[in-house]
């Protein structure tokens, strides 16, 4: 899922337009609705705890629902296949939302009683024990106008005249509008969807549309999917779609289609922009194999919600930036291919599918949006100096899909990953863990994730994950170099933003420029504070630039060089300058000891774009003319020459 707000914005929206009169009165409702959020999910998490749904498997199930997008109401029936995992069996439990009314139940043959609906669960006592692995079925008859929750669930609302009806369940809203197996440890065998709508509209899902009839003044749409699927990724949406479709062509195989449905009025926008889609899926096949779904479809359907959600087969989409439609095609891979197996370990679908976000600039949009993209998540992540991409409150639907910790940290984890590991150890152990049996078409936590990288690299990720997985933070780092003769002698330092971590250790690369275009980097394998490093240069350096590349989440860091007493001047811990990202001016504050100083600013190349002489403890420098992105500083000083960063937004 991208969402373009965040949702206590969404909610507060939603609020403003129903009490827009008083301010208080907002005040007010915003709290009660949280607090009712708040309530509400931890109910949820009480009953996910508990066994309620854990001793059956679900094997299948048939879809049939009734939905005039004129109109906020679902009718279905749901059929369920399914066989007992447990011992004991004579009661079968789904999660179904108070709201909706259960009309009847049928058992073969025959219509059931006694089924009992209390805190959203629909519970069935089953007219005899039903032996371990034995499969059987039911089907429950219901209706109602579904209560919205999480990210909306089930929402009617209209586009250029139209109504239109879409679901979005995740986290817990599938329970809203059907009765489902709300859980994260058993996913639906296949489903089929049949959706009967008045005739002028059409129905987006899952899977392949295998027939499309007609019955009086409706329509029916059946849809069928036949991959394993969690509650949650099953979606409709109705409208007046139109629809068109591109081809991904494939090595030696069927091409893939890509099913569009879209806003008649919207239409030429979609039909122009969605061969992104094209290129950014034969990337994926490249990098993590062959579109997990390739014998369906993979499909866009507009909606209006502000974001995208990653439905398998079919991703609802609030537009159609690259970035939204390289993020939800990621996610069929990480998130519906292997789903996490908890709230808690999101990030197993949010941070891959951001850094995939960020790979189609490193591969089809240029080198210099890459590192745009990747200081962009930089700074995001460290405009805090705190938060893990572990979800320890998985009651919070804010927390859970947190835009700065759940997804780009958890993006940036992996790009250090990948610098730590290697390139080919890293995306072989991916593909390895996108194919494990075990996980594939199922669900996977953080650890299993760790077992494949650390069996195809041979190094222990246990450090590295408590330190950015658990822990908290960033480092910012000091290097003090200073050369004689063609040897380098250089420290170098780090302090932690957060004290959950005291110490990252990390390859850290840094680079030497000479002034004849000489450029050489090196990597530092930082094990402790005060670590010495000695090594040989074939030129004499100018410009040294802390991990120019992105390859490191941290902030603040800055380069002194110093031959005369070998250590850094305690006079450069005073060095300011703000605002940092900068627009027009930057201030520049200097104490008096290091005055005057000779100020060199370079771009992320390492070319020099300004030169100038500071003379007072504060100056103000124009910055308006630069082009955005980071820039390196370096001040000489009598005490020796510091090298800081600032971003120009
Ligand atoms: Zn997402």
């Amino acid at each position: 899922m991208e969402k373009k707000i965040l949702s206590v914005l969404f909610f507060l929206g939603l609020v403003l337009t129903a009490f827009s009169q008083t301010e208080d009165f907002v005040c007010k409702e915003f709290s009660n609705l949280v607090a009712q959020e708040q309530h509400a999910h931890q109910a949820l998490l009480n009953f996910r705890s508990s066994p309620f749904t854990d001793n059956y498997d679900i094997r299948y199930q048939r879809l049939e629902w009734d939905v005039d997008p004129n109109v906020y109401y679902i009718k279905g029936r749901i059929t369920t296949y399914f066989a007992p995992t447990k011992e004991n069996f004579e009661q079968l439990n789904f999660d179904l939302s108070n709201a909706l009314q259960v009309n009847s139940i049928e058992y073969h043959g025959n219509a059931l009683e006694g089924h009992i609906q209390v805190d959203n669960r629909l519970a069935i006592p089953l007219p005899q024990v039903i032996p371990l692995g034995q499969l059987d079925s039911i089907t429950v008859d219901y209706e109602g106008a579904p209560p919205p929750t999480g990210f909306g669930s089930f929402i009617k609302s209209s586009h250029g005249g139209q109504p239109i009806i879409w679901t979005l369940s995740e986290p817990y809203g599938a329970l809203d509008w059907w009765p489902c197996k709300q859980d994260l440890n058993d996913k639906i065998g296949s489903v089929d969807i049949y959706v009967r709508t008045p005739a002028q509209y059409r129905v987006a899902s899952n899977g392949v549309l295998v027939r499309e009839y007609s019955d009086g003044d409706d329509k029916v749409y059946h849809w069928q999917h036949n991959y394993p699927i969690p509650a949650y990724l099953v979606a409709i949406a109705v409208t007046n779609y139109a629809y068109y479709s591109d081809f991904v062509p494939v090595d030696g195989g069927e091409p893939i289609e890509v099913l569009n449905y879209v806003f008649p009025e919207n239409l030429s926008g979609w039909q122009n922009a969605t061969g992104a889609t094209v290129e950014v899926m034969q990337l994926y096949n490249e990098l993590f194999g062959l579109y997990p779904f390739a014998d369906e479809k993979y499909g866009h359907a507009q909606f209006g919600w502000g974001g995208g959600m990653e439905h398998q087969t079919m991703s609802f989409m609030g537009g159609y930036s690259h970035s939204l439609q390289a993020h939800e095609l990621a996610h069929q891979w990480f998130g519906d291919k292997v789903t996490c197996g908890s709230w808690g370990d999101i990030w197993l679908n949010e941070g891959f599918a951001t850094y995939l976000e960020g790979m189609t600039y490193e591969h089809n949009l240029g080198p210099n949006t890459w590192q745009a993209w990747l200081q962009g998540k930089i700074n995001d992540i460290t405009s805090q100096p705190n938060g893990s991409v572990y979800v320890s409150d998985t009651t919070s639907v804010n927390r859970i899909f947190n835009g700065r910790l759940s997804y780009s940290k958890g993006a940036i984890l992996l790009h250090m990953l990948r610098w730590k590991l290697g390139d080919e150890d890293f995306f072989q152990g991916i593909r390895n863990y996108l194919e494990d049996p075990n996980l594939a078409f199922g669900y996977a936590r953080t650890a299993d994730l760790q077992r494949h990288l650390e069996q195809q690299s041979g190094q222990s990720l246990t450090e590295f994950l408590d330190d950015w997985y658990y822990g908290e933070g960033y480092p910012s780092y000091r290097f003090n170099w200073w050369q004689e003769g063609t040897t380098v002698y250089a420290t170098l330092d780090q302090v932690t933003s957060h004290s959950s971590v005291d110490f990252f250790e990390m390859p850290v690369p840094i680079n030497f420029r000479g002034a004849g275009g000489n450029e050489t980097t090196i990597v530092f394998d930082h094990t402790e504070n005060g670590q010495f490093y000695q090594f040989e240069l074939p030129f004499e350096a100018g410009l040294v630039r802390i991990d120019p590349e992105y390859w490191l989440l941290s902030r603040g860091n800055f380069v002194t060089n110093n031959e005369i007493t070998s250590v850094y001047s305690p006079l450069f811990e005073q060095v300011k300058l703000f605002p940092n990202p900068v627009r027009e001016q930057l201030r520049l504050q200097l104490p008096q000891g290091l005055l005057p100083a000779q100020c060199l600013t370079f771009n992320a190349n390492g070319q020099l774009v300004q030169q100038f002489y500071l003379r007072s403890e504060t100056e103000e420098v124009e910055a308006s003319q630069l082009s955005a992105g980071q820039y390196f500083l370096q001040l000489q000083t009598k005490e020796g020459t510091m090298t800081t960063t600032f971003l120009k937004e």
